[in-house]
């Protein structure tokens, strides 16, 4: 195996993409030491118990001799830790984070950064709908992208920095990519923040509704409905941290996702079965796109077992 990227990591959230982190450090030998912790003590007890890693009980022990740092809490625990472990960091250190939203993450990092360390944001496009440490696996990360949202112009040793956080990243699997900070709250505002505000939306709607009480939403869940309560079913801490760290963005998608939605509801309400037609053929180019891009495979039913009766 060839040497490791970093001595050693402190992995801070110990959550599925830090217990995954953690997993997957190990197993790439892309870290010699893991060192975790956790602000629940159950879960810190858990990650012992599963062996991923040196697991501490404080903050300045888990990170004061770590090479890199990853901050794996949610977006809206990003600044609080920051400036709870700033005094420890390590000169030339790295510093980075795994939050689904950027720019404030960025601004939360730099305002207790210490100029001594290197802040690199990122972001892991790779993940599930379960939490906590027993949902973690070593595989999460193997090709997907993982996006870096480095801070301009910083010279060499931070170039340097970002070239080792890269070469981390593409150890456990990952396809790292370059990106602005804005850009990718814009980006990812469409391709995952707004889908998981529909399903939700959607999910709350049905049972709202007034056959709920006779369980037919659950009874009688097509393929369709399943696929957004499996969305639906995502952490509610990590999703309330985007929408209210990702508002611009989400609430500019919102809206032309609210024009779309009317123009299909005025094809439906004035029998306009060509516009219909126009707009599911060019969805269904989309979905073809994101096969050939290798982001999805193109199995019968995304691959489950039990064929959907319902649809
Ligand atoms: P998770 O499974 O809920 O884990 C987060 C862990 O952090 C929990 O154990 C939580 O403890 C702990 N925590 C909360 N505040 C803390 C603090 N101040 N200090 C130390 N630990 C703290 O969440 P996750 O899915 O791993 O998400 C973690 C981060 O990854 C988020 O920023 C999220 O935006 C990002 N992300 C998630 C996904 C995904 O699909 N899940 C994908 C990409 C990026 P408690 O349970 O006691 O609160």
């Amino acid at each position: 195996m060839s040497p490791a990227t970093f001595d050693e990591i402190a992995i801070i959230g110990i959550g599925l993409i830090g217990s995954s982190l953690a997993r997957a450090a190990r197993e790439t030998g892309a870290a010699t030491k893991v060192s975790l912790y956790d602000a629940n003590e159950e879960v810190r007890s858990t990650a012992s118990r599963l062996g991923l890693g040196h697991v501490c009980d404080d903050l300045k022990s888990v990170c004061q001799s770590a090479d890199c740092v990853l901050l794996c809490v949610p977006v809206g625990a990003i600044e609080a830790t920051m400036q709870e472990i700033a005094p420890y960091l390590k000169p030339a250190s790295i510093i980075t984070d795994v939050g689904s939203v950027k720019e404030s993450a960025l601004t939360a990092m730099q305002a207790h950064c210490p100029a001594h360390v290197h802040l690199i944001p990122g972001h892991p496009i790779a993940g599930t709908e379960k939490s906590g440490p027993e949902a973690g696996f070593a595989s999460l990360f193997r090709g997907a992208w993982h996006i870096l949202t480095p801070i301009p112009k910083q010279g060499e040793a931070y170039n340097g920095a970002v070239d080792r956080l890269a070469a981390f990243w593409e150890r456990l699997g990952a396809r790292v990519e370059i990106m602005d900070a804005a850009r990718h709250d814009r980006v990812l505002a469409i391709t995952s923040h707004l889908p998981h505000l529909i399903a939700y939306n959607i999910v709350s709607t049905a049972y709202d509704m007034e056959s709920v009480g006779e369980g037919e939403v659950v009874k009688y869940s097509a393929g369709g409905f399943r696929d957004f309560t499996r969305i639906a079913a995502s952490d509610p801490t990590m999703w309330r941290d985007v929408f209210l760290n990702n508002k611009d963005a989400v609430l500019e998608t919102l809206g032309r996702f609210s024009e779309d939605l009317a123009a299909l509801q005025r094809a439906i309400r004035w029998g306009d079965g060509d516009t219909l037609m126009r707009e599911f053929e060019r969805a269904r180019g989309i979905r073809k796109a994101i096969i050939e891009a290798g982001q999805d495979t193109d199995e019968t039913n995304f691959g489950r077992n039990t064929p959907d009766k319902n649809d």
